[in-house]
């Protein structure tokens, strides 16, 4: 059966062992560790919401490999009505978890590798297109989790990989064998890679021949000898193990659970080898993974403003003041933020077209762009979500103060509001307020998906700037306009000079 549900899910992590540090403390059971459990909840709801007969549509596809129907985490996306479920998909799921879901990222790397290994066989005579096809049918047959191992730590950002001091500043090929490659390296700030089942490896940006090594794309069960993983800290993370209430969103936490996965000699057999050397493939591979995943973030921030503005207008109702002019002046201000964003993510997947792989993809100026919006209105609606809340988001006395009956009294006097509104309640919903604007979600919104700067780079080249320089000196009389001619009937240099005589009569005469 294709689809598991967040249970099996759960299940399925419990027999991998894996080599986790989190604190100083070595872990092999993800799914004992309290720490982890917000973020596996999470990634379960990509697999609960599939079994729902309500989401169904949204959340699961039909398989263009078996024609079975497998969960929309696992697809190639064969239309563009397929690219626009999927941020569909990813709003719905900001609007249940209220953070990231983390299954995203090795979506968009089996769609990237897909389509650019199709390219590389047709064009190299390679067969890395059929061997990962074999492992994608492998992922959806079992629905498995894949993480989207991309960025290297890069070293010295000024030197190609083959000139860092450090061999390890980028994930590399250690050694060819007949049975596979040996790599040495690490991927930094991977999202959801302590509760996969696979990491799907994609090279972290464009190789020259120099770089060919460093030209490397696989996958390995995340269980594989010689990984091991460094889990992230993040703006008050610990709350969880304290209180429920202070952490905010205790059901499913902040951000993607990121790690750092170090590879020290790790063996990857050819059938999960899909790039081994060849450089002129990277950039390619990179910009279209980028892509797609900057084309989800107008879906998943904007499930995550759904929560905020509802969070914000709860507040502002519990206060009193839910029907305050200001207030609802700016509630509009962030759903009108929102929706911005959200425009922007169907209109790079209605604008999508079809690679000769047979895969759709984005339109990759839009889905930039829509990137480069998130990067500054989820901190636009944050702000204004902190405005509406209050400084009480940051000033909140904890659970443990509130649980004490020598403390109760005078606290529900402290922070009650309008009458029948249950104190407590309202604590759970400015904690939510302060765990979605005030931690780690922010520079997450920046950064995830590449900074602005590499937004900035793909929109300037996308950008047709000679083509809008043509049309301004149309306008401007500097080259010629054959509608212009056609409108007033004459060569345009002759119409100006009928022009010029006219006012000049009118002067003399
Ligand atoms: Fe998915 Fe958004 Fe998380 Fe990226 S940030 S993995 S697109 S939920
Ligand atoms: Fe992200």
């Amino acid at each position: 059966m294709a689809l598991m549900t967040g249970q099996a899910y759960i299940e399925s992590l419990r027999e991998l062992e894996l080599e986790v540090y989190f604190m100083g403390q070595k872990i092999t059971r993800v799914t004992e560790e309290p720490m982890f459990q917000p973020h596996i909840h999470t990634a379960a709801m990509t697999y609960e919401l599939a079994n729902d007969p309500e989401y169904r549509e949204i959340m699961t596809a039909t398989s263009n490999l078996t024609g079975e129907t497998v969960n929309r985490f696992t697809h190639i996306h064969q239309s563009i009505d397929d690219l626009v479920k999927k941020v569909r998909m990813m709003r719905l799921l900001g609007q249940k978890t209220g953070t990231c879901f983390q299954r995203c990222v090795g979506l968009d790397a089996l769609n990237a590798i897909y389509v650019t290994t199709f390219d590389m066989d047709r064009d190299r005579g390679t067969d890395y297109h059929e061997k990962f096809k074999n492992f994608l049918a492998h992922v959806q047959s079992k629905d498995l989790m894949s993480a989207g191992a991309m960025t290297d730590p890069r070293g010295d950002r000024s030197l190609r990989p083959s000139k860092q001091n450090s061999p390890d500043a980028y994930l590399h090929i250690k050694e060819r064998t007949n049975e596979g490659i040996i790599v040495s390296g690490a991927k930094a700030h991977i999202t959801g890679a302590i509760n996969s089942h696979e990491i799907v490896v994609l090279p972290t940006r464009a190789m020259g021949a120099d770089d060919a090594d460093y030209a490397v794309s696989f996958a390995v069960p995340v269980n594989t000898e010689g990984v091991k993983y460094i889990f992230s800290r993040q703006t008050n993370d610990t709350r969880r193990l304290d209180s429920p209430l202070d952490s905010g969103n205790p059901k499913y936490a902040i951000v993607g659970g990121e790690a750092v996965i170090v590879f020290k000699d790790v063996f990857v057999p050819w059938e999960r080898v899909f790039m081994a050397g060849e450089h002129e493939y990277a950039g390619q591979i990179v910009e279209t993974f980028a892509g797609y995943h900057r084309s989800n973030y107008g879906g998943c921030k904007v499930g995550l403003a759904d929560v905020v503005i509802g969070a914000s207008d709860w507040v502002a109702d519990a206060h009193g003041v839910g029907r305050a002019s200001h207030i609802v002046d700016k509630l509009t201000e962030m759903i009108s933020m929102a929706e911005t964003c959200w425009s922007c993510a169907l209109a790079c997947s209605y604008e999508g077209a079809k690679t000769p792989s047979g895969a759709y993809n984005i339109n990759p100026m839009l889905a930039n762009v829509t990137k480069l919006n998130i990067t500054r209105m989820v901190y636009e609606w944050m702000r204004i979500a902190q405005d509406i809340a209050g400084g009480k988001i940051i000033t909140l006395p904890s659970e443990m103060d509130l649980t004490q009956p020598e403390l109760r009294e005078v606290l529900n006097e402290c922070f009650r509001g309008r009458e029948g509104v249950d104190v407590d309640d309202i604590f759970k919903m400015l904690r939510l307020i302060e765990n979605m604007s005030v931690g780690a979600g922010l520079p997450e919104a920046m950064h995830g998906a590449g900074s602005p700067a590499a937004q900035k780079i793909m929109i300037a080249r996308r950008s047709g700037i000679e083509q809008k320089r043509a049309l301004a000196e149309t306008i401007a009389r500097i080259r010629p306009d054959k509608y212009f001619e056609k409108i007033v009937g004459l060569p345009e240099t002759d119409y100006w000079k009928n022009v010029a005589a006219r006012i000049a009569e009118q002067h003399h005469g």
